[in-house]
């Protein structure tokens, strides 16, 4: 499998010289600006899905991984997923009947066709050591980075800057890997003391927190900076782990197929069945995932895209405007993951969409990257947005709360405010002819404060975080200043 730039020279041309997986492993965009994608998505047939409906999770991951990954040895990659995907790694959430099952789906409404009903379900995809349904991809990574590193005899050090799920999802993937250091960026005191607790609490000797006196924001510039000083990038071989990674998108295919499987019927199903997925979405990663699994040929009906107060996404759905916002227009919700003011994984969306041609997706994002916007309405590739199954809503703080009160009264179920974009939108998509499967992307132990305040009360804590507040913390609080980085950075590096 090679690998293609969506504003590369032109697909035929890169057609089998292109790099191959773990060529692109390690970095983040195309050396053209770009974001890779697969020069074809590979097809699935009706007899591969009747074969994949009965495996475990481990097996599925590789059956689907390996028609991505052509360049590690079979044996060794399954080796690396089967240490993967295991009960134990993803056994730190609500305790499932059946914790192998990985990513269990939970019926709020079963299906029932003589009433004319789909059915409603929650795919559980946060029960890592995170509670975030990052896990499912960054833990794969964390294995795939360090097997990589010691087969080239290479080391790397990942640099980066988080508000809350991405960063303690990195480190705790690679928490303890051979070849790999993390410098991790966070907000001074502007985290909850539980995502602190979960960051700063880390033992290992490879992971290093800093907490930046400044906004998230301030963070995020100085790790721009630190990359953009091409020396310091190569003296030191900084790397990131950020959401455009091909590799997390790839991971998070699977679970689309997981879903579907258990969705209709499970060992005995069907494959004509359609389903849709609604999708809690920020960066578009999550979502993307599920519009290659469709492109694979897996029978998804739907893909129901929900936003937060930050529309950008919904807005270009609907009207074929792509507006990126700037920092300030970006408001701060009780959804914060899905806070984003431009979704860095949409134009791989967008590289489909326009027939695969990078000259169109290189005048768009021209606009774009010059701060502008651009509008498909009215040209034929908005027409062709229902083609590949995409609708899209927007939840407001008033509906979280009012989905997370409704869905404890009558489910008995506490879901997280980024679960509850996701259903109050998904709900309102609902068709009998298909089950609709809501893709829950953290647990609602990590948002303690919105969950008061819809309920009254606290989440329960899964078993083993109870009192991380209290273990103690290492963190290195530093100015927010591209030197004093670079500076601690040397001191670890060198020492
Ligand atoms: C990252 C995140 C999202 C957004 O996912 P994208 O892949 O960026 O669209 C939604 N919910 C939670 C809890 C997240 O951590």
């Amino acid at each position: 499998m090679r690998y293609i730039s969506t504003r590369g020279p032109s697909s035929q041309t890169q057609q089998s010289s292109g790099p191959t997986f773990t060529d692109i492993l390690l970095g983040g965009l195309a050396p053209d600006g770009g974001l890779y994608l697969p020069e074809s998505y590979p097809q699935v047939s009706i007899g591969e899905l009747d074969q994949w409906r009965a495996l475990p999770y481990a097996e599925l991951a590789y059956a689907v991984l390996s028609k991505f990954i052509d360049d590690i040895p079979p044996a060794d990659l399954k080796t690396l997923i089967t240490r993967t995907y295991t009960a134990e790694v993803y056994g730190h959430g609500r305790v499932p009947a059946d914790a192998s099952e990985i990513t269990p789906l939970r019926w709020l409404e079963r299906p029932d066709a003589a009433r004319g009903e789909g059915g409603l379900a929650i795919l559980e995809l946060s029960n890592g050591p995170t509670l975030a349904f990052k896990d499912m991809a960054m833990q794969l990574l964390g294995h795939l980075f360090e097997y990589v590193l010691a087969r080239q005899g290479e080391t790397i050090n990942i640099l980066g800057a988080t508000s809350g799920d991405t960063g303690s999802s990195a480190e705790y993937a690679l928490r303890g890997k051979q070849g790999v250091r993390v410098f991790m960026l966070s907000p001074h005191e502007r985290m909850s003391p539980f995502q602190r607790a979960q960051m700063y609490s880390l033992p290992d000797a490879n992971i290093y927190n800093m907490a930046v006196r400044g906004m998230f924001d301030d963070a995020q510039d100085i790790v721009k900076a630190v990359s953009n000083d091409h020396a310091f990038k190569a003296r030191y071989k900084i790397g990131a782990v950020n959401s455009i990674n091909w590799a997390r998108v790839a991971a998070q295919v699977v679970y689309y197929f997981k879903a579907y499987f258990a969705a209709t019927g499970g060992m005995g199903g069907s494959n004509d069945q359609q389903v849709a997925f609604a999708v809690p979405s920020g960066n578009f990663g999550n979502i993307c995932a599920g519009h290659i699994a469709r492109m694979m040929a897996l029978p998804i009906g739907r893909l129901v895209l929900a936003t937060n107060e930050n529309d950008v996404l919904d807005e270009f759905f609907r009207t074929g405007v792509y507006r990126p916002r700037a920092t300030a227009e970006t408001c701060t919700t009780s959804s914060p993951s899905m806070d984003i003011s431009k979704a860095s994984n949409f134009e791989r969306f967008a590289f489909d969409l326009v027939g695969r041609d990078p000259a169109v997706i290189r005048r768009l994002w021209a606009e774009v990257d010059a701060g502008g916007s651009f509008d498909l309405s009215g040209t034929p590739f908005f027409a062709r947005l229902s083609e590949f199954g995409f609708v899209s809503g927007t939840s407001s703080h008033a509906d979280r709360l009012a989905t997370i009160r409704h869905t404890f009264e009558k489910y008995g179920l506490m879901i997280d405010p980024h679960t509850a974009d996701g259903l109050k939108v998904g709900s309102a998509m609902r068709t009998p002819e298909m089950p609709m499967v809501v893709l829950e992307t953290a647990l609602p132990a990590k948002f303690e404060e919105t969950m008061v305040e819809a309920l009254g009360r606290k989440p329960e804590r899964p078993a083993g975080l109870q009192g991380i507040e209290d273990l103690q913390q290492r963190v290195e609080v530093i100015d927010a200043s591209v030197d004093a980085v670079k500076r601690f950075i040397e001191q670890q590096v060198d020492a």
